[in-house]
């Protein structure tokens, strides 16, 4: 896979941005925004459509995300509908774009900046726009009321990974002018745009050339000529012609409708992750928990780093933790800037090269140049012991906007949060001892109490082999321990450190350090001995600091976490079982995975747009292992 490229830009005397590479306008000199409003909104029948639309939902598909402009009209215009129709069925705007050469954040800002009646939205769009990794961001905005999936790469190479089950409503068919960019105005593109298109899917286009109508036609869909905006002579519509939307509208009846009710069986990150994304959506979760309160197993550690592993070059698991990264991270801050009670620092983390192994690695990757420099950079000891605050031996790779949040907290406080939601209900000491599939559903039975559920979501981390029907789940039970460490020397530390293992700052006067990682650990008791090894293996790794030797052990935690050959989670229906969902195989990365996987489970159970492409959900799905 290779690394994107940020699109080089220049600005025209009218001010307005144009792509040296291509020599063609974002938006039109002319008032840009009217261009938009006339071109995409007007033509495709919104703001009017929405207000017909039955579905709980709409759904919009650009070629081009380009600066946005688009994205921002129709989001604002959508908010003024919202307000206007409060009790509409329609909630929800889906935008998902596609963009081979996102602008930088920088000049995003810059080509913004004249959009002054955009200038809230585009404030929260430049807030949560990710680094140039390829895939699909997933970026959540005005509480969930608009949801912006943001593809990056060639929309030839993209639109084939949208699961057809992203039917759209209306098509903002952009980019540049075919005869500037052809590449882009295959037909594959016009195959793919009629396969994704809902049966009352409209379609608008600024051009008229020749390519994009005989396109359009052979791909399926119907066309019309319109006047175009300004002094544009012609511009096009299409619709999908009469007879094949039964075919369509066939396609969808075949699939699954959305739920209103779930059981989760879980008390974790995963759990708690998935209730809350499933209750935004309107459905109604009963929570059972095995414990007398949640986080009590693998979630419940005071610290955990949040950041993306990134390998050499981009891999399918790499780009998967980058946008379940920066997803988590959006998702952190708004829980927290609602007021939810749990520590959380985006402090940075140095992954130092202490190893001749790491350090190759490390070189390799900065040789590529595999990932955006607002993801990482490469930096010498004296740099690294700068930003850490403390001396440190080595090299290293700094991740400027990872960090650390207390996941037992987050739980706590998410669930105290779920408490003041309708529609959700928490049963406390329920370990399910058994599930029995009914015709119906699912039958759950705890030691004292039998539960009925039409849909089942089992999420008990390394647990969920104990469960009859899910025992043949490739899940192992590793036992990791952390310790929880007093260092005088170093209480300045700045921002998390990883070696082999992790070193966090300090947290009300404690740091932790961990983890061991045993895979045959029986017992979940915490031990002295892992104890001395966390800190052993820190001292030896960062080269016996003379700090170092002034670290006390207070106290640990220690729990099994669920990893899977494949080292990729597991999230999704169990081919064979009806109703019966699950998430687990999160590892040690339960904060980086859960917010994302939930919101992918949600949209599977709730029937509505994707936030991850059909590859990357395969390798996540509970079935990948039936093969063959
Ligand atoms: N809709 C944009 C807006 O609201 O600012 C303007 C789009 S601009 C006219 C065209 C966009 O198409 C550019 O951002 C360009 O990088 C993008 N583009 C060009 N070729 C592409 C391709 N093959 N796949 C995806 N995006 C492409």
């Amino acid at each position: 896979m290779q690394p994107l490229s940020n699109a080089r830009i220049h600005f025209n005397q009218q001010g307005a941005p144009v792509a040296s590479d291509f020599e063609d306008i974002y938006f039109s000199d002319e008032g840009g925004l009217g261009e938009t409003d006339y071109v995409f909104l007007q033509q495709n029948g919104l703001p009017e459509r929405w207000l017909q639309q039955s579905k709980t939902y709409f759904h919009v598909l650009e070629t081009g995300f380009g600066t946005g402009a688009n994205f921002l009209v129709c989001w604002q215009r959508f908010q003024q509908f919202r307000a206007q129709n409060p009790s509409a069925p329609c909630q929800r705007l889906y935008f998902s774009s596609v963009e081979k050469f996102p602008i930088s954040a920088t000049d995003l800002q810059k080509a913004l900046a004249c959009h002054h009646e955009l200038a809230e939205f585009s404030q929260a769009l430049l807030k949560a726009y990710p680094p140039a990794v390829a895939g699909c961001h997933r970026l959540v905005f005005a509480e969930g009321q608009v949801i912006l999936d943001l593809w990056l790469g060639d929309a030839n190479d993209l639109l084939p990974q949208f699961p057809t089950d992203h039917q759209v409503d209306a098509i903002f068919l952009d980019g540049f002018a075919p005869s500037k960019n052809p590449e882009m105005w295959q037909v594959s593109l016009f195959e793919q745009l009629f396969r994704l298109a809902a049966p009352e899917c409209t379609l608008a286009t600024f051009t008229c050339a020749g390519i994009v109508k005989r396109g359009l036609q052979q791909a399926g869909f119907q066309i019309k000529k319109v006047k175009g905006y300004g002094r544009k002579r012609e511009m096009l519509t299409a619709t999908v012609p009469t007879e094949r939307q039964l075919e369509k509208t066939h396609s969808i009846s075949q699939r699954a409708a959305a739920i209103s009710h779930i059981t989760i069986i879980g008390g974790g990150l995963a759990a708690l992750c998935s209730a809350d994304a499933l209750l935004k959506r309107g459905i109604k979760v009963q929570l059972l928990c095995a414990d007398a309160d949640v986080a009590q197993r693998a979630s419940h550690n005071r610290q955990g780093a949040l950041y993306p592993n990134l390998t050499v070059q981009p891999t399918v698991a790499s780009l998967l933790h980058c946008h379940a990264f920066h997803y988590a991270k959006q998702f952190y801050q708004h829980y927290h800037a609602l007021g939810l009670d749990f520590p959380l620092q985006f402090c940075g983390m140095l992954h130092l090269a202490t190893t001749t192994h790491l350090a190759t690695r490390q070189q390799k990757m900065a040789a590529k140049a595999s990932w955006p420099n607002d993801l990482v950079n490469f930096v010498d000891a004296a740099k690294a012991s700068t930003l850490a605050g403390i001396a440190l031996q080595h090299s290293g790779i700094f991740l400027p906007t990872a960090g650390w949040l207390g996941p037992q907290a987050f739980c706590q406080a998410m669930l105290a949060h779920l408490q003041q939601q309708q529609g959700f209900e928490v049963r406390f000491n329920c370990d399910v001892t058994a599930l029995h599939s009914l015709a119906t559903g699912w039958q759950i039975e705890t030691a004292d109490h039998t539960y009925n559920a039409q849909h089942l979501l089992v999420a008990t981390g390394a647990d969920i082999g104990q469960l009859a029907p899910l025992a043949a789940l490739p899940v192992n039970r590793v036992r990791g321990q952390v310790s929880h460490v007093q260092a005088p020397e170093i209480s300045q530390l700045r921002t998390v450190i990883c070696h082999k293992g992790y070193l966090t700052p300090a947290w009300q006067g404690e740091h932790s350090v961990g983890a061991t990682f045993d895979r045959d650990g029986q017992i979940a008791q915490t031990t002295t001995e892992d104890d001395q090894q966390n800190i052993a293996e820190l001292q030896q790794q960062l080269g016996q600091p003379a700090w170092s030797s002034a670290i006390t052990a207070i106290s640990a935690k220690a729990a099994f976490r669920a990893t899977v050959p494949d080292r990729l989670p597991i999230v999704g229906q169990m081919a064979a079982l009806k109703n019966l969902w699950v998430m687990t195989g999160l590892g040690a990365r339960g904060l980086l995975y859960a917010p994302l996987l939930a919101e992918l489970l949600a949209c599977q159970l709730a029937a509505e747009p994707l936030p991850q492409g059909s590859h990357a959900i395969a390798q996540l799905a509970a079935n990948r292992f039936n093969k063959g």
